[in-house]
């Protein structure tokens, strides 16, 4: 009996002398996005000089390099829910754990360009291989040919599939009505911004390009649209030297009143920029609430948009 009570006792003092494990903080689990709900997360939301803060001294680096946070910015790429992700290169699968989208709920990749900042043949089958399933790559000709001459020279191969997208022909890409647009950008390829439909919802991302071209434009006509995301890479700056395969804000504002004006944008559609340049942009901390006030949204990485 006293043997009994004494086990208990030691049992209860080891409860309580032990740390509360079950409560230490932790990375947060990722979340499987099975909900029907359609959402999007920006994994990343930078240009192509998302390390030139480590080093260049001008204010713009120095006050992101001195504040961090929402200030840096990974390589552009968009979570489409449930299972989409737009291009994915080599900081994609540290995107996706930052943001808590599970790797596995990945089941298509759809890539804009063969650039680097949003294509890497090498982070595609990395992401296949965590997964521990098969990714579906849906890109222009130089991309399909790209990803195809990676895996073959593999001899662990991944379970990656290969889709070779045109301008304007659409595809079904699981839940999705997907239409590639053409855009002003890598002379040599197809460049593509995509239009994805699902059920009556509907988004335009648009990255990497200049002023659409008139076609892109015309296209957009016929559709109507609860989220456009559209490249604003070089911010305020107005050198033309600069603004030949990107955007910069003056261009930005016209497409968003493009949008509104022709009723692309339904009404309480939401407007975003993406692919925002580090060195030529000012901070988060400074555009996010100057853009928020033109009625446009200033991502950053991790940020979740319902449509
Ligand atoms: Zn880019
Ligand atoms: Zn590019
Ligand atoms: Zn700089």
């Amino acid at each position: 009996m006293f043997a009994a009570r004494r086990i208990l006792f030691l049992a209860i003092l080891a409860l309580i002398l032990t740390p509360p494990l079950l409560f230490a903080a932790g990375p947060p689990a990722p979340v499987q996005h099975a909900d029907t709900a359609s959402h999007v997360v920006f994994l990343g939301t930078g240009a192509a000089d998302i390390n030139r803060p480590k080093t260049d001294g001008c204010a713009n680096c120095t006050h992101i390099r001195e504040h961090g946070g929402k200030n840096a910015r990974r390589y552009s790429s968009l979570f489409v829910a449930p299972d989409i992700v737009i291009d994915f290169t080599t900081t994609g699968l540290e995107s996706l754990k930052a943001s808590g989208v599970a790797p596995s709920a990945v089941a298509h990749v759809l890539i804009t360009h063969s650039h680097g900042d949003h294509f890497d043949p090498a982070s595609i089958s990395a992401l296949a291989k965590e997964k521990g399933g098969r990714i579906t790559l849906h890109g222009n000709a130089r991309v399909v040919a790209a990803m195809r001459k990676h895996l073959d020279a593999l001899e662990d191969k991944p379970d990656v599939m290969v889709h070779e997208l045109k301008p304007f022909q659409g595809c079904d890409v699981d839940e999705w009505r997907c239409i590639p647009l053409p855009a002003s950008h890598a002379p040599g390829e197809d460049a593509l911004l995509y239009v994805l439909r699902r059920k009556d919802r509907a988004l335009l991302y648009a990255t990497d390009t200049s002023w659409l071209p008139a076609a892109t434009f015309n296209a957009l006509k016929s559709e109507h649209l609860d989220l456009a995301i559209v490249e604003a890479t070089f911010g305020e700056i107005d050198k033309p030297e600069l603004l030949t395969a990107h955007m910069n804000l003056p261009f930005v504002r016209l497409v968003r009143r493009f949008l509104f004006e022709q009723k692309v944008m339904k009404a309480g559609g939401r407007f975003s920029v993406t692919h925002t340049s580090l060195h030529w942009c000012e901070p988060h901390d400074i555009l996010a609430p100057k853009l928020a006030n033109e009625g446009m949204i200033l991502p950053h990485d991790g940020m979740r948009l319902g449509l």
